[in-house]
């Protein structure tokens, strides 16, 4: 393969076809890295409301480092992975202590902030900075995988090291920023999973998978791992006032499927989940009530886990004694119903109030 004209030809491509995306305007770091954060799992349209929302809320890695926790997952409720959001927060309070406020300028020290792996420094080194390294996430690695004809999966940790050592390979030494972005915007709109469009691919000369016919077949499809069923019994208790109460748990793997955020009081179940929840809500909270109602059943899916999610309404004459949500401080708060959903919740929490509010009003 000649390289330079490789390198020109997929660089030309990408000035003239590139998409405009608001992260494309800056070389703040700060904008490029959470971009790239936003990105991760999730499709960029989802991604711009967000964003342009979360920059007008923390204009400044500063102004996130010093924001309310609870401000900045309510910022990012939505959006799913909420991980990343708080270890966002945490980097950012690290570049303010270590870094004087401004993303670090080396591999090594970008890499020691939390939630930065090695995909998230290269992007924002090379495009902010211009710093020589290639990015490899799933959508360079199928290009990389397609231009080599390289079979077998991607993933396979000896095969994805020897595409990082061909991204890296490639990359343009004097645009490396823009080099890795035309990768990934090859990747997103033309050498897409299914259904490749080789005939507007400005690099079709270079390609092995296609010369030989299988640009379909690699690479090879990941081996998912098969779902798994789970059954959450979630209680939503309502007082005279129509306020219910949210509890944040410490641990359990209920609390791991409502992303560790506020979240009705659940208990994974089995068969009998009313009563499995009827005991949680006795031994955890001190609730012991004799009626309840099973609202409609809400359907959810975290990674392979298929989630049904089992509402039960408990009318309550008080709801236990709860602090108010600071952000931080309170176990368990008591907020109306109808306002769950503008809390800093996960969509399961959210399908749950849905639920919820729509049983009460035929109650
Ligand atoms: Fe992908 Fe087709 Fe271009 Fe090869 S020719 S890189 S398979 S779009």
């Amino acid at each position: 393969m000649k390289l330079p004209a490789f390198r020109r030809r997929l660089l030309a491509w990408f000035d003239v076809r590139k998409r405009e995306l608001p992260w494309r305007a800056s070389r703040d770091p700060y904008r490029i890295w959470l971009s790239e954060v936003m990105l991760q799992q999730t499709r960029v349209a989802a991604v711009l409301p967000y964003y342009k929302r979360f920059l007008r809320l923390f204009p400044t890695v500063r102004a996130l480092a010093r924001a309310q926790q609870h401000a900045v997952l309510e910022a990012w409720a939505g959006l799913g992975y909420y991980s990343r959001a708080r270890n966002l927060q945490r980097a950012a309070q690290e570049i303010v202590r270590r870094h004087r406020g401004k993303f670090p300028r080396t591999l090594d020290a970008a890499l020691e902030l939390p939630g930065v792996g090695r995909y998230t420094a290269a992007a924002v080194l090379s495009i902010a900075y211009g710093a020589p390294f290639a990015v490899l996430d799933g959508n360079v690695a199928r290009v990389l995988a397609r231009l080599g004809a390289v079979r077998g999966e991607v993933r396979a940790p000896a095969r994805w090291r020897s595409l990082e050592a061909a991204a890296q390979h490639l990359l343009a030494p004097r645009a490396p920023g823009e080099w890795n972005q035309a990768m990934m915007e090859l990747g997103a709109t033309v050498c897409t999973p299914r259904a490749p469009a080789c005939g507007d691919c400005p690099v079709a000369a270079y390609c092995r998978a296609r010369a030989l016919g299988l640009q379909e077949k690699v690479p090879a499809k990941r081996v998912k791992r098969s779902p798994e069923n789970v059954l959450l019994a979630a209680a939503v208790l309502l007082d005279p006032q129509r306020r219910t109460l949210l509890v944040r748990e410490q641990d359990g793997a209920a609390h791991e499927l409502f992303s560790r955020m506020w979240q009705f009081p659940a208990v994974a179940a089995g068969r009998d989940a009313e009563t499995a929840l009827r005991r949680h809500m006795r031994d955890a909270l001190g609730i012991e009530t004799a009626h309840c109602l099973a609202l409609p059943v809400a359907r959810h899916a975290v990674t392979y886990r298929r989630v049904a999610l089992l509402p039960f309404l408990f009318c309550v004459d008080e709801l236990p004694s709860s602090r108010p949500a600071d952000g931080g401080s309170g176990c368990c708060t008591a907020l109306p119903l109808g306002e769950v959903e503008r809390w800093p919740t996960s969509s399961a929490t959210r399908k749950i109030a849905r639920a919820a509010l729509r049983g009460v009003a035929r109650v």
